[in-house]
């Protein structure tokens, strides 16, 4: 079974999948990961490990280390810029059109064949327009070019490690306890050397006190089923029947 995780930038995939991808590696899939960017307006770390000219270089081997970490496959591009983060840590889209972005997908869709393409949620997880746009773009390309199943991560559900970035208009379709996977994944985010600060940072602020980089590993990742909806996917094309006994139990929010 090939699945495949497309996300806007190198680190969406560990942050939001890594656990899943390395279960479903470990259990014979063929997972790869397609980045739309290589996170070329990001930051370069704290104290900056590069020129603001060598980072998307210096990302994409970064994303290089997080998918052997997982076990992946294969690591591809498409040729879109990631916007340099604005004043006020405004953030931006990378591209000015789902359609651009959409016809490279279905180039690569068409070509790589994936029986399940894992992608950003509709609310972009913490709203960041770049995961919008990748989201919008792969619905429309996976539909087109005949993906049978797709996913999207970060879905809501009442255990969401981090409310703030749940996907609020996508509700959980299963819920997968990363536990075997967890220091694969935390291997994967150490490979983001230029995040780590941002990272930690973030988590730090939401927890209101500082949190080392372990603390910052989500260990439930939770995902939508975007489409087929009705019937499900048979289970040789769905990756809930390889995920098994990682499966944790599903809350919704009001629920006891
Ligand atoms: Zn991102």
């Amino acid at each position: 079974m090939k699945i495949l995780c497309v996300t806007a930038h190198p680190d969406d995939e560990s942050v939001f999948a890594g656990g899943t991808l390395a279960l479903l590696a470990g259990r014979g899939a063929e997972a790869g990961i397609l980045c739309c960017t290589r996170g070329e307006g990001g930051e370069a770390g704290e104290p900056p490990l590069c020129t603001r000219a060598e980072l998307g270089t210096v990302r994409t081997e970064e994303l290089r280390c997080a998918a052997r970490a997982l076990g992946c496959a294969a690591v591809d591009f498409l040729p879109f810029r990631d916007p340099d983060v604005g004043p006020d840590n405004a953030l931006h889209a990378f591209a000015g059109s789902a359609e651009e972005v959409m016809a490279r997908m279905m180039d690569y869709f068409t070509a790589a064949k994936p029986d399940a393409v894992i992608t950003h949620g509709s609310s972009g997880e913490y709203g960041h327009p770049g995961h919008r746009l990748a989201h919008r773009a792969c619905v429309e390309a996976a539909r087109r070019s005949g993906v049978p199943v797709l996913y999207s991560f970060s879905a809501d559900h009442a255990d969401h490690p981090r409310k703030q970035s749940a996907n609020r208009n996508d509700p959980a379709d299963f819920v997968v306890e990363i536990g075997p996977a967890f220091e694969q994944k935390l291997a994967a985010m150490a490979c983001h050397r230029t995040q780590i600060a941002l990272f930690v940072r973030k988590a730090s602020a939401d927890a209101g006190r500082p949190v080392p980089l372990r603390d910052v590993i989500r260990r439930l990742e939770s995902f939508h089923r975007v489409f087929p909806r009705d019937p499900k996917p048979s289970d040789g094309r769905d990756i809930v029947a390889l995920l098994g006994e990682f499966l944790a139990p599903l809350r919704r929010d009001g629920e006891a």
